[in-house]
């Protein structure tokens, strides 16, 4: 769970029904079922990669220092594609491809999408 999040409940979001991750843009829109859209910045996504080389095996999801330093291209979306119903495989430009977002998972990150850097910087999310 979230530390300490007021913001809407992942529950309350239902399910994913349409993502847009438009060539160029910086931004990945998610479209959920009760019709709200959640903008994540693309930066927010990288840095809190869930993988297990951004991660490593135990504890919480972290920010990945350093995400802010990356090249351009690190934080372009190459390819997103579909993980069975639940979740998205996200393919960066620097070929990153093993970070698979759970849609619950996406819903906590939209929670915190329009915080400051050093809120991301501060908060974990359980695995
Ligand atoms: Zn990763």
């Amino acid at each position: 769970m979230l530390d300490k999040c007021p913001m809407t409940a992942p529950a309350a979001r239902g399910d994913v029904v349409e993502i847009r991750a438009p060539k160029g843009a910086r931004v990945f829109e998610v479209v959920w079922e009760h019709g709200e859209i959640a903008r994540l910045p693309h930066a927010l996504l990288r840095g809190f990669c869930p993988c297990a080389h951004c991660q490593g095996h135990a504890g919480p999801i972290r920010w990945t220092e350093g995400t802010e330093a990356l090249p351009a291209e690190a934080l372009e979306l190459t390819d997103v594609s579909e993980v069975g119903n639940y979740a998205v495989l996200l393919t960066w430009g620097d070929g990153h491809n093993t970070g698979i977002y759970s849609f619950p998972y996406l819903a906590r990150l939209s929670a915190i999408a329009a915080a400051p850097l050093a809120t991301w910087r501060k908060l974990t999310f359980t695995k």
